[in-house]
């Protein structure tokens, strides 16, 4: 288990004490993380809670932006190809070909837009936050893992759930 990682069963409810899992200040909003369907209602204050939105948006718009650039490009590229050779769409290969240069073109676009993203943070003084809690498998089915980045938090939840 990792550092600040707290093991609860799947189908539990847990309590969330109402501290911002960032910064342990008064929560005033939650975001629903959702995670193979179930909600985990997390806590924020309302500093953290607009930085948190923000970052995530800006994370949504990237994968929608990656989809948009390669969906044409595979297009534009199959096109070209077809007309260059028109046998190549007859070939079972160039589906395998296709699909996985869209898949590396789509991967390369999201990773250099988070490191377009992650530059700008850096140097603009947008002080965008990730959510500070992260669900994860655990070996066992039938539990998941939080991981938080605040250790206090991940304390607190643990008492409160008498995980300890
Ligand atoms: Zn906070």
């Amino acid at each position: 288990m990792g550092k600040h990682a707290v093991r609860i069963l799947f189908d539990s409810d847990p309590v969330w004490p109402q501290k911002c899992v960032i910064c342990m200040g008064e929560a005033s909003q939650n975001i629903a993380i959702i995670y193979e369907r179930k909600v985990f209602n997390t806590p924020y204050c309302e500093n953290c809670y607009p930085k948190v939105i923000r970052r995530s948006n800006l994370e949504g718009n990237l994968a929608l932006i990656s989809v948009f650039i390669t969906v044409p490009a595979v297009i534009i590229f199959l096109i070209v190809g077809a007309v260059r050779n028109p046998d190549i769409l007859v070939k079972g290969s160039t589906c395998g070909v296709v699909l996985l240069g869209s898949l590396l073109l789509l991967s390369s676009i999201f990773i250099l837009g988070k490191l377009c993203l992650f530059v700008y943070f850096h140097f603009s003084g947008d002080r965008t936050l990730s959510p500070g809690v992260k669900i994860t498998k655990t070996k066992h089915p039938a539990t998941v893992e939080l991981v938080f980045s605040n250790p206090q938090y991940a304390q607190r939840f643990s008492d409160a759930n008498g995980l300890n």
